[in-house]
């Protein structure tokens, strides 16, 4: 199965996703539109994980880390940011795993205005932190954390000075939904099953509102299956009740009381889905496997779908788990990869630090290389 972007998707690139989809988004002629040209990324055919998966499915890879600052949140923030200049904001705040914060700090630059971002301490993958400090933004990390940190940003949002742009701001929610959009034009009808990973739950709803929207609007006949992954480390949805203290190396996705819990459940039951749980050890298996199998390097939470799909690919029977019989012959699948792989480089440190200068000869360098297969 192939497929060739469409001119429109072409002559829409780099434009943002308010210029395309104004009329699905809560702007109007006079809201001043921040926009860093969010939006238009690549839908990827995979065909190793169609083969993996077999019985003529195409699996189709949204590689979200290619917006302007290396992930979706992109997409909400442009809206989100647009709709705070217009009510007269002064200063953008967020609580964040890292990537909400690096692109409230740069659309808040392109606005001219402040941003102040609250984060937990040491849990922030190296690549957003230094998005974040150049950007400019103002940064709190606490001894906590994401839930106290979007707890502490909540109270502050009661204040008249500060603008929340977490996903809890439907402004975000919708711009997201713009990515659904993308999809359903591109494929020319919604894909069967959308993966995609769990965290705050925002990015879940919004997909699912997208869907919705376009079904209502006549531009697509059915709404795919919602299929989430959480890590096993940080599943509330999946197991039914908060968790206290998450731990995953998926840091976009240590979340443990998504936000947006009850949409989410809401898309997972009304779309005939599932919520599901992968191992981290699964996460960066699939994170190296999509990298060195189809050339998409993305960070350890985007991964998270890729594994559940892996692991449905090998499992044929009925299980707790997405699993190949739940998928009928010549499905189109879609997984979200939210991040880019830049962000998070000590989810590969070790096998960075394991490379040792040689001398500088043709000898030694052919050497080395014949030890360095891996
Ligand atoms: C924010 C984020 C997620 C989780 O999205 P939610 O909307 O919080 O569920 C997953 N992956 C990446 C890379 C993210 O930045």
């Amino acid at each position: 199965m192939n497929i060739s972007t469409s001119d429109d998707a072409a002559r829409w690139r780099g434009r943002g996703v308010i210029a395309r989809y104004r009329a699905y988004l809560p702007v109007a002629e006079t809201t001043p539109v921040i926009s860093l040209g969010e939006g238009g990324t690549p839908l990827i055919h995979s065909p190793r994980l169609s083969a993996a998966i077999g019985r003529a499915c195409g699996v189709f890879v949204k590689y979200e880390g290619l917006n302007p600052t290396g992930s979706f949140k992109d997409r909400g923030m442009t809206v989100a940011v647009s709709k705070a200049v217009e009510r007269g904001a002064k200063m953008l705040i967020c609580a964040s795993t890292g990537n909400t914060s690096a692109s409230a700090a740069a659309y808040a630059a392109r606005a001219g205005i402040g941003c102040a971002v609250v984060l937990p301490a040491g849990k922030i993958a190296s690549g957003k932190m230094v998005q974040a400090v150049a950007y400019g933004a103002r940064i709190v990390t606490i001894e906590g954390n994401f839930d106290q940190a979007l707890e502490i940003v909540r109270a502050l949002g009661q204040r008249d000075d500060f603008a929340i742009v977490n996903s809890i701001n439907p402004d975000r929610i919708g711009g997201q939904k713009t990515a659904a959009f993308e999809i359903v034009e591109e494929l020319g009808e919604a894909p069967d099953f959308h993966l995609l990973p769990v965290g705050n739950a925002g990015n879940i709803t919004a997909y699912w509102a997208g869907y919705e929207d376009f079904c209502n609007a006549g531009k697509a006949k059915r709404r795919p299956k919602m299929i989430g992954f959480q890590a096993a480390g940080a599943a509330p949805i999946f197991r039914g009740e908060i968790v206290v203290r998450p731990e995953t190396v998926a840091t976009a996705i240590r979340i443990g009381k998504p936000a947006s819990w009850s949409q989410a459940k809401r898309a997972i039951a009304d779309s005939g889905g599932m919520i599901d749980i992968v191992s981290d050890e699964e996460i960066l298996e699939a994170q190296r496997w999509l990298a060195r199998g189809e050339g998409i390097f993305v960070e350890p939470a985007s991964a998270a779908p890729i594994a559940g799909l892996l692991r449905a690919a090998g499992a044929e029977k009925v299980t707790a788990h997405f699993s190949a019989a739940s998928i009928p012959d010549g499905s189109r699948i879609v997984c979200t990869v939210t991040g880019h792989g830049l962000k998070d480089p000590e989810a590969l440190a070790s096998a960075i630090a394991a490379a040792r200068p040689v001398p500088p000869n043709e000898t030694a360098v052919l050497r080395a290389l014949d030890t360095a297969r891996s």
